[in-house]
């Protein structure tokens, strides 16, 4: 087998224990092309393995985000509701008086754009850098660089958000305690996330692949119970998933679909008190110390 996928083959991949709990016994959840997840025995947690280094990946990024200006633009409008609701936590956990936020992994900085119309000082982390040049365009004060190389102070912010980054990355859980550590004692995490893998077992069923999975890019497939164990294991309490928004694609069609799959989740949510399967999350979780 000599197939090429994103620039890497199988040789570029190398088997990894689960980065939640540290167990090499798993079983094969899901396999697509060259590579496959696999669910751990003693967490449950999904994830990549075998995958490639994390050098290699962050070559293949740069080739990751939209770079034309529609593709840009829509991404800024599908998150719309998003963005909204997770303002909202922010502006709610601040009690109305609007403080520091960093957001990592912020792209073209649309988040960092509706926190400074609200009126809260943003910060922006980025590896790619067309989206680092668009955002610094509007602005914006962005650092090129992951959360291992970020020269910001501990405890300098009120608010760190992440919109699906944490599972794109290497260690969910040392990236949490890095969020942790940059947070004010009793400061706030804003972490969005797909949540596909009871929706990818669902269409399985039905044969059908619609590459929700994404690898190599996620490395992680978290689900309720393993975003909150990992927010645990990095010193958040308080945590708390929510369907908090949906995204709005392009097309009236499509958004209308996803609008209203967005509502029915959520009030589904609100009336059940459980959380619903197979749309992406928002999970917040507060700093705790001891
Ligand atoms: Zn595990």
């Amino acid at each position: 087998m000599h197939t090429k996928v994103h620039g890497l083959s199988p040789a570029d991949l190398h088997p990894v224990p689960c980065s939640l709990c540290g167990s090499t016994q798993a079983a094969v959840e899901h396999r697509r092309g060259i590579f496959q997840y696999l669910r751990c025995s003693a967490c449950r947690f999904v994830y990549l393995s075998p995958r490639p280094t994390q050098e290699k990946l962050i070559e293949c990024y740069q080739r990751y985000l939209p770079s034309e200006e529609g593709d840009v633009d829509a991404w800024g409008r599908m998150m719309k509701v998003v963005f909204a609701r997770a303002a909202d936590a922010a502006d709610r956990h601040a009690g109305g008086r609007p403080g520091e936020l960093l957001d990592v992994g912020t792209a073209h900085g649309f988040f960092l754009d509706v926190m400074r119309e609200r009126g809260w000082r943003v910060k922006g982390l980025e590896i790619a850098k067309k989206a680092i040049a668009a955002a610094r365009a509007k602005g914006h004060e962005v650092v090129e660089g992951t959360l291992e190389t970020a020269p910001f102070a501990p405890g300098s912010f009120d608010v760190v958000s992440a919109f699906y980054v944490v599972e794109h990355v290497y260690d969910p859980v040392d990236f949490l305690r890095r969020i942790r550590a940059l947070l004010r004692p009793g400061g706030l995490a804003i972490v969005r996330w797909p949540h596909t893998a009871p929706l990818v077992r669902f269409l399985m069923t039905l044969r059908e692949d619609l590459g929700l999975y994404d690898p190599p890019w996620h490395l992680s497939q978290f689900e309720p119970a393993t975003i909150a164990g990992a927010m645990r294991r990095a010193g958040f309490g308080s945590i708390r998933t929510t369907v908090g928004g949906w995204t709005l694609p392009a097309g009236p069609v499509g958004r209308t679909i996803s609008a209203t799959g967005g509502l029915l989740a959520e009030t589904w949510e609100r009336l059940s008190g459980r959380s619903f399967p197979g749309v992406s999350k928002t999970t917040v979780g507060v700093r705790q110390d001891a």
